[in-house]
């Protein structure tokens, strides 16, 4: 037996933070679904494929190794063997991951090891398409949101911390360009799943929104 929880939403909604700490309360294993897209941009760029030259991406797909690794510094990313953790958030990765993930090939594969890392598991799994396509009988269906501007203001503030330059407008203009993306996928599109909770983040704290998905699992059944 295993439990699901899917939280879904665009970029910079508060997915990542909020799906750690929810994770580390009750014990549920988090699977960043968009670190997985993430990896492929990163190839890509590190074949210095060009985003028009679809067939060459999807043919690295059989030679990518995607490990998520706990380490004492926390969650890292591995892609062949190598620590990209801070790579794969970089302005070069975040300005192509849309349009890779857009690929239907690249979807498929994703997905495949999405599922694979969750089977059996008691997950929670944040990204764009869990509840719609990836999980669709999860448990817990949350699609996160918040309005564009907190959302470029929030991801100004988490680069900074991680040492990443890029500037408000930047971030801003990137983000409403992923949504846009996002939201028109051939395949795993950004969009409410019906049976999914709406939340919006905008005027809520980190604290409030994680209390307040504790409380919705809770009320599934599940203790942690
Ligand atoms: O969540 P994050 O911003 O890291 O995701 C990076 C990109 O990966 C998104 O902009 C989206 O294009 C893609 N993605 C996706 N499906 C998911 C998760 C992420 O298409 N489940």
């Amino acid at each position: 037996m295993s439990f699901v929880v899917a939280i879904d939403g665009p970029a910079g909604s508060g997915k990542g933070t909020v799906t750690k700490l929810v994770g580390d309360k009750l014990n549920l294993i988090n699977i960043d679904t968009g670190a997985t897209y993430r990896c492929v941009a990163l190839e890509t760029l590190n074949q210095h494929i060009l985003l028009d030259e679809k067939e060459k991406i999807v043919s690295i797909l059989d030679d990518i190794e995607i490990e998520f690794v706990n380490t004492d510094e926390g969650k890292k990313v591995f892609l062949n063997g190598n620590d990209v953790t801070t790579k794969i958030r970089s302005k070069e990765v975040s300005q192509i991951v849309a349009q890779v993930s857009s690929i239907i090939e690249v979807r498929l594969k994703m997905v495949d090891l999405q599922r694979r890392l969750a089977e059996g598991k008691n997950v929670i799994m944040e990204g764009r398409d869990i509840g719609t396509y990836v999980f669709p009988n999860a448990d817990v269906k949350i699609y996160l949101d918040a309005s564009a501007e907190e959302r470029a203001n929030r991801r100004f503030k988490q680069n900074q911390e991680a040492g990443i330059e890029m500037d408000y407008e930047e971030i801003l203009k990137n983000i409403k360009m992923r949504d846009e993306i996002d939201k028109n996928k051939e395949m795993g599109a950004l969009k409410q799943a019906e049976d999914a909770i709406y939340l919006d983040s905008t005027h809520l704290t980190i604290e409030q929104v994680v209390e307040k998905i504790i409380e919705i699992i809770k009320e599934k059944g599940f203790e942690g």
